[in-house]
């Protein structure tokens, strides 16, 4: 299992329904690791074997498991799948699974619960939308989140929140930096369990914009979509 206390801060990148295997060779054959940091490839499942990992910095990571761990669910992928292929990561409860594919609270608690007891560290997605966010609700919703979607069980050795607003995600739109460290604070001593955990900021992160993000005090690196398709970019962002 990946020592999560190893790492200051970790970058993840979700490709989400991309890449074939040429963009894999040149993505690995272009990617520039620094010891720091911690990078997790959460590719499609079907190319996790693909990946190129080094048990030092360079992780892998699924996108998505299913809650089953056997049986008649036809398409679906087990935990037990996962750690067959050695995957150390795994996303739970992305926004866009919450959206297109109707993944609740309690089905992200039990694929982190899954996850955990093999010893895959769940990174738990969390975010307000655009319109939660005008009702100024947005704390509000995240509680609900954090109380209903984090296993009692977790801890800052075995999982990882990602706080993504959902109006962030793919928008070109960021949350000004000083919003970002309130509600990674917020999170933080939402319960004294999260003061030690890594809390990942998602949503727009570039180039230019991820050191300011990083660098404040309650940000421990970032999930990143878009950007980490572009293997020039993403290389700048994890420098
Ligand atoms: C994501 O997919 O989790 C994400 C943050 O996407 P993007 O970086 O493209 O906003």
């Amino acid at each position: 299992m990946v020592n999560l206390s190893d790492f200051s801060s970790f970058f993840i990148a979700n490709w989400k329904l991309n890449g074939n295997i040429d963009f894999i060779k040149d993505y690995f054959s272009k990617l520039q690791l620094n010891s720091k940091n911690g990078v997790v490839i959460c590719a499609p499942n079907i190319y996790l074997n693909l990946l190129q990992k080094n048990n030092k910095n360079l992780f892998s990571g699924a996108q998505d498991v299913s809650k089953y761990h056997e049986g008649a669910f036809t398409g679906e992928t087990s935990v037990n799948m996962l750690n067959d292929l050695g995957v150390d990561f795994c996303l739970v409860g992305h926004s866009e699974r919450r959206q297109y594919f109707h993944e609740n609270n309690r089905e992200v608690l039990s694929k982190s619960n899954n996850l955990i007891e093999k010893k895959i560290i769940p990174v738990i997605c969390i975010g307000e939308t655009l319109e939660d966010r005008q009702k100024k609700i947005t704390k509000n919703v995240l509680s609900k989140q954090l109380e209903e979607c984090v296993p009692s069980n977790s801890n800052f050795q075995n999982a990882l929140i990602a706080y993504e607003p959902i109006w962030a995600i793919g928008t070109g739109l960021t949350p000004k930096l000083d919003e970002i460290d309130e509600v990674h604070d917020f999170i933080r001593n939402f319960d004294k369990k999260f003061k030690n955990f890594k809390i990942l900021y998602g949503g727009s992160v570039k180039a230019s914009n991820s050191i300011d993000i990083v660098s404040l005090n309650n940000v421990n690196g970032c999930l990143i979509g878009g950007s980490s398709l572009k293997i020039d970019e993403f290389n700048k962002i994890i420098e």
